[in-house]
C-alpha cells in the first residue's frame, strides 16, 4: 500500500492548489507565502501530521494551500475561509 491509498482511505480529497499549482497531498506546504494583505500567517495547524484539510505538514512555517478550513487571514485574525477580507472564488 503507497502513501497516496493511505491517504484517500482517510478522507482526503485528491486536488490540486489553485495557487501553487501542487497537488495538495503530496506537497509538503503551499508556496505562496503573500496575499493582498501581505506575508500570510504560518502559526496555525491542526493537531494532526498532515492538515486534516489540506494536507500540508504541520510544521511551523509552512503555508496552508487557497481555501484550507485553518488558515487563519492575516488582516482580521479570523478563520480566512469564512471573513470576509477577501472575496475570491
Ligand atoms: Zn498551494
Ligand atoms: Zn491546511
Ligand atoms: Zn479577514
Amino acid at each position: 500500500m503507497n502513501l497516496i491509498i493511505t491517504e484517500i482511505k482517510r478522507g482526503l480529497i485528491m486536488a490540486v492548489c489553485t495557487d501553487c499549482n501542487q497537488e495538495m497531498i503530496t506537497a509538503k506546504s503551499c508556496n505562496v507565502t503573500d496575499n493582498e494583505f501581505g506575508k500570510r500567517d504560518t502559526r496555525y495547524f491542526d493537531v494532526n501530521e498532515r492538515c486534516h484539510d489540506c494536507g500540508i505538514v504541520n510544521k511551523e512555517g509552512n503555508l496552508h494551500h487557497g481555501g484550507c478550513d485553518i488558515e487563519r487571514c492575516n488582516r482580521c485574525g479570523g478563520q480566512a475561509i469564512s471573513c470576509d477580507c477577501v472575496q475570491e472564488s
